[in-house]
């Protein structure tokens, strides 16, 4: 593969970043703070947060089975992904390449970042079960590709893309790969961290959003090599999580056994809601699903649609995007709530 060096901006391997006044305090016992033109008032508010959320990431780290130093935290994974854009490619000049369908914030980063967008448009089996090839991928590569973005389980078809063909693009590309495992939760497969040390330009990404039922404290998390993760560090702004959600973080962490709790809950229901689907006279194929979603084909997904939100239920509607005509995208709900969508369908 090629090095760190040659894969990132060289204005970013040169970035001096900013020093912030807790950046420059390591000491222990201090409990005077005048360095950082903070109020004296409203405690403890009133400080800025730990840059590098160090409790957070102390805890994280063997839950995840990572270095500390390997993980970047930052406002939802959305975060990340912009970093690796602003880390890696060279606007106007650099591309990315990703799956189509899959998770729409690639395609809006690279717009962003002035970033060529490439998707490669995944294939499908008879019954129009999504089949991805790494070949395929790679063909869409040149010289220019800095990173590929892979999302498994992937959003918004709902498997995991195939464990060997993953394995083959980290094999053959030389540049960084990025594995979006926001679901990784929900999936009985093992997640890519254990892979982090075996392949020094993956990036992993997990988030707070899902399984950790907390998408409104905005936590999202990327692992990778030491050296990456000092790059995001350099990059990102000084305080990117702020002190609510550092300890809405601590809270979670000190009772994970609620997390595991709260995915079996999922884990179950999601069968039981599969079931009803499969059991649904409009329902014409439901997709095999490895997160806390169920893409399914209708025989009119916007007419569906619609008679749902007129009961107040809102599921998310593919219709329009490639290979996922007539398709709706239902989130695993509560018993209650999914019971209620489905006395809304009938
Ligand atoms: N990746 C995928 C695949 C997602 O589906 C989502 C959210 N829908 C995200 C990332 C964004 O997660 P966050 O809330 O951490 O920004």
């Amino acid at each position: 593969m090629k090095s760190l060096q040659e894969l990132v901006r060289p204005n970013i391997w040169n970035l001096k970043p900013y020093s912030s006044a807790r950046d420059e305090y390591k000491g222990v016992d201090a409990t005077v703070f005048l360095d950082a033109n903070e109020s004296p008032y409203n405690i403890p508010y009133n400080r800025y947060p730990d840059p590098l959320q160090a409790e957070v990431k102390r805890l994280l780290a063997p839950i995840k089975g990572v270095g500390e130093e390997q993980i970047f935290l930052g406002n939802g994974s959305d975060e990340a992904i912009d970093l690796i854009f602003r880390t890696f490619c060279e606007p106007g000049k650099d591309n990315v390449v990703s799956l189509a369908p899959t998770y729409g914030m690639y395609e809006v980063c690279a717009d962003v970042n002035d970033v060529a967008y490439r998707s490669v448009l995944l294939d499908t089996d008879r019954e129009g079960n999504f089949l991805f090839s790494a070949d395929a991928l790679l063909a869409a590569t040149d010289e220019r590709t800095k990173a590929i973005f892979l999302c498994s389980p992937n959003n918004p078809t709902g498997a995991c893309l195939p464990r060997e063909e993953l394995l083959k693009v980290l094999r053959r590309f030389d540049g960084m790969v990025v594995i979006d495992e926001a679901y990784a939760d929900f999936m009985e497969e093992p997640s890519f961290l254990t892979l982090l040390s075996e392949y020094p330009h993956l990036i992993v990404l997990q988030t707070f959003s899902k399984a950790w039922a907390s998408a409104g404290i905005r936590l999202g998390m990327a692992f990778a090599s030491t050296e990456i993760i000092g790059l995001f560090n350099k990059v990102k702004y000084p305080y990117n999580v702020n002190v609510l959600t550092q300890r809405a973080a601590l809270s979670l962490l000190a009772d994970y056994s609620r997390i595991t709790a709260w995915v079996s809950e999922t884990k179950a229901e999601r069968a039981r809601l599969i079931a009803l689907l499969e059991a649904h006279p409009e329902c014409m194929h439901i997709y095999p699903t490895d997160a806390n979603f169920v893409l399914v084909r209708m025989t009119d997904a916007p007419a569906m649609y619609n008679r749902l939100l007129a009961k107040g239920i809102i599921v998310r509607n593919r219709h329009r995007v490639q290979l996922c005509q007539n398709c709706l995208r239902i989130t695993v709900g509560t018993p209650e709530e999914d019971d209620a969508l489905l006395a809304a369908m009938r």
